[in-house]
């Protein structure tokens, strides 16, 4: 039984090995209405548009390459805190995204994307932190800095500077060194490149404690998260956190952040159960993947001085359970210690349909689906349930709702296609495939399954036409990421 999560690239038994949805979302990113409008002059070179189609195409780079690791339930968490940081809808939002990679790091790519390394959220204390971090890479971006960067470099070109991006992610399978290598590849040693640099640190964490405050976390996060990866170096010693590569970090930030929290009013914060669930869920997948000790994954559990101790106590032992394949176990474990939040009823139904029970578990998703029926994890792990039990058409109806107000989300069109593969309806399994490689970064991979559905949808004149324009679409971007 899987643990439901999708990344590219391996097919292993215990984990099926899928793509991260995507949100190819065609609006620009906006500064939030209180942020100082700091971008003009990035705007008069760069537009917001133009950002967005550079951090397209970086993305789909780094996705191709198979870094993007979408656990449901971590992609949701991580989309809900972007909605709540930036006060954006849920339509309008840039992709923020996880790689697996456990140092503490955090990037912005143009155009309001930004990657999180699933060390940072597995190892900082609270969500508050996480927030902290979160809010720094966002101002970043609605204050333009990269943009205005490869300005001051005198280095306008679109494809230029997509290139550089995208060579660094994919030269180094780090796109995180991007923001750094960019700077140091595009502005030369400059002094006046390295006191940009600090200005644009020092004005991020300003606007970044702003957003904090705004959105009810607490702003002293952001000098707490400062010490916490100043204790790190020290205690690494030269291999300092790859955060600091990219966000030096000197004696008069931290002091000039901390300052500034103080002109805050106290705040305790919320210690949310979401957060410390989700770091227990990163941290056992991500030993388990790497066959590590289990142990060690839940280490920091003993730590937890909140009254949410318990709760993480149990989700960590039914998880590990599931992972293990001890079905019995995850589901006895759940159910001596029955808690209301939607993560554990995901994890019964899991191992429910684990023990063969899939009505049960369907029943419970329903449950779930009946109050937040758009809600991504148990949408997709019920089509799951549904195609194990060959029950085709009820799970194409499920993930066709879920797609029309999702249209990019790789993950969905993949259970699409194995769905239409059950049903032997081979055009539409191409095209749904298509989508998934489309969505999923892999453009020659789309265009050659778009082809084999045009093929086998002749004499059907809207197929044909809707086939023939994302035909059209994906050759603009094979053209694109050519150019480069
Ligand atoms: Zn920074």
């Amino acid at each position: 039984m899987s643990l439901f999560q999708f990344k590219q690239g391996s097919k292993h038994t215990l984990f099926k090995a899928w793509m991260l949805g995507l949100l190819w979302v065609f609006t620009p990113p906006l500064c939030a209405d209180d942020l100082p409008q700091l971008g003009e002059t990035s705007s008069l070179y760069l537009s917001p548009k133009k950002e967005y189609e550079i951090g397209q195409i970086v993305v789909a780079q780094i996705k191709n390459q198979g870094l993007v690791w979408d656990d449901p339930l971590v992609s949701e968490y991580i989309r809900q805190l972007q909605h709540r940081l930036t006060g954006k809808s849920k339509a309008d939002l840039p992709e923020w995204f996880i790689l697996q990679d456990r140092s503490l790091n955090a990037f912005a790519l143009p155009g309001g994307f930004i990657g999180i390394h699933s060390g940072l959220i597995e190892t900082l204390q609270d969500e508050d932190e996480l927030a902290a971090v979160l809010a720094h890479e966002w101002a970043h971006v609605s204050q333009h800095h990269l943009a205005r960067l490869a300005e001051q470099s005198g280095l306008m070109n679109l494809s230029t500077l997509a290139g550089a991006l995208a060579s660094i992610a994919i030269a180094t399978q780090n796109p995180s060194a991007g923001a750094g290598a960019m700077s140091a590849t595009l502005g030369g040693a400059s002094q006046s490149r390295i006191n940009f640099t600090r200005e644009n640190e020092e004005e991020a964490d300003r606007i970044g404690m702003q957003i904090l405050a705004n959105t009810g976390f607490d702003p002293r996060a952001m000098p707490d998260v400062f010490l916490y990866f100043q204790r790190e170096e020290r205690y690494l010693g030269h291999k300092i956190p790859e955060i600091l590569s990219t966000h030096p970090l000197s004696a008069s930030r931290i002091a000039d952040a901390s300052n500034r929290a103080d002109h805050y009013p106290k705040k305790s914060r919320a210690h949310s159960l979401t957060f410390l669930l989700v770091k227990t869920r990163l941290n056992l997948l991500e030993q388990t993947t790497t066959k590590k000790n289990p142990q060690l994954a839940t280490a920091f559990l003993d730590e937890i001085q909140t009254e949410n101790k318990e709760a993480v106590q149990t989700y960590a032992k039914a998880i590990a359970a599931i992972l293990e394949d001890d079905q019995h176990l995850a589901c006895s474990t759940l159910q001596a210690a029955p808690n209301a939040h939607p993560y554990f009823r995901l994890a019964e139904a899991e191992c429910t349909a684990g023990l063969g029970q899939y009505q049960t578990a369907q029943t419970m998703l329903n449950n779930v689906l009946a109050t937040t029926p758009q809600y991504r994890p148990a949408v997709i792990l019920k089509a799951e349930f549904l195609l194990q039990e060959k029950q085709v058409l009820p799970a194409v109806t499920l993930l066709q709702r879920y797609l029309r107000s999702a249209k990019n989300d790789s993950a969905v069109y993949q259970l699409l296609a194995k769905a239409f593969n059950q049903q032997k309806d081979m055009p539409r399994m191409h095209e749904a495939e298509a989508e998934y490689r489309f969505h999923s970064g892999d453009y020659y991979g789309a265009l050659s399954q778009y082809q084999m559905a045009l093929k086998l949808c002749k004499n059907q004149t809207i197929a044909e036409k809707r086939i023939q324009a994302k035909i059209k679409m994906t050759q603009t971007k094979i053209h694109q990421i050519r150019a480069l």
